[in-house]
């Protein structure tokens, strides 16, 4: 069956090694650039723009993945795209997944969901694991804090846990923006309900990003937001094991 037209050519932030938050082992993170939400929290708002990214093909991001290929393979790692949104640039990203799948690497998507109806059946077949970034499961509360839709992100859920395709649910807790129980509660009935997730990482809003955003001569939104304690960590945590998810 033949494949339909690809991109050889995307726009990229950078690339990094990293172990244990973006998929098991050591991994080649690709952190591809553009990104059409706009978090709160955001990390990384040095990624937010296409235009500031660098052109590359894929022939040379593959070049950089065979550097250390031997490295994480035997680390049990792989290959994560992350961002920014790296479905912004789907065929791109398909192609650097499927160019990873025939070297034999194991690969991650790690994405908001966002666009997930840009993912196609045949790039989601090159895709092992997909981090899913639930930033909230009640509309009004999401649109807050990204700027943008719930549902399309839920459809994606869906429609990976349909295909079969591994996920790790990843959710921010935000004291004042995310925390409310009630609402992590309808959101571990709904990931309780996907036999395709292995896990939940429920990750503590942090401010390490705070001096992207003074370099960037942008406000931090979130400046003075305070960060979760040890407590309400676990308490979220534990709203998700009542319904039989393992969260971490
Ligand atoms: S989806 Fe990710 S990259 Fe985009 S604004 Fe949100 S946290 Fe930042």
């Amino acid at each position: 069956m033949s494949r339909v037209r690809t991109a050889t050519t995307g726009r990229i932030h950078s690339w990094d090694l990293s172990t244990g938050v973006d998929g098991p082992g050591t991994r080649f993170v690709l952190f591809v650039s553009g990104c059409p939400l706009r978090c709160l929290y955001c990390a990384n708002p040095d990624t937010w723009h296409m235009r500031d990214g660098r052109e590359m093909s894929v022939d040379a991001v593959m070049a950089e993945i065979g550097k250390v290929q031997g490295f994480v393979t035997t680390a049990g790692g792989g290959v994560t795209l992350t961002g920014g949104e790296p479905l912004l640039q789907s065929a791109f990203a398909g192609e650097i997944l499927r160019r990873c799948k025939e070297a034999g690497l194991h690969t991650a998507l790690d994405t908001s969901g966002f666009l997930g109806a840009r993912a196609t059946d045949e790039l989601l077949a090159d895709t092992d694991l997909v981090l899913l970034d639930i930033k909230s499961f009640d509309v009004n509360t999401y649109r807050k804090v990204t700027g943008g839709e719930l549902a399309p992100t839920l459809n994606f859920a869906t429609r990976l846990d349909r295909l079969g395709i591994p996920m790790w649910i990843r959710y921010v807790l935000v004291p004042g923006w995310t925390d409310d129980l009630e609402s992590v509660d309808a959101l571990a009935g709904f990931v309780a309900g996907l036999g395709a997730v292995e896990r939940v990482d429920v990750l503590p809003f942090h401010k390490l990003g705070a001096a992207k955003y003074e370099a960037l001569g942008i406000p931090f939104p979130l400046h003075d937001n305070p960060v979760p304690a040890p407590d309400l960590i676990q308490k979220v945590r534990d709203r998700f094991s009542r319904h039989g998810v393992r969260a971490y």
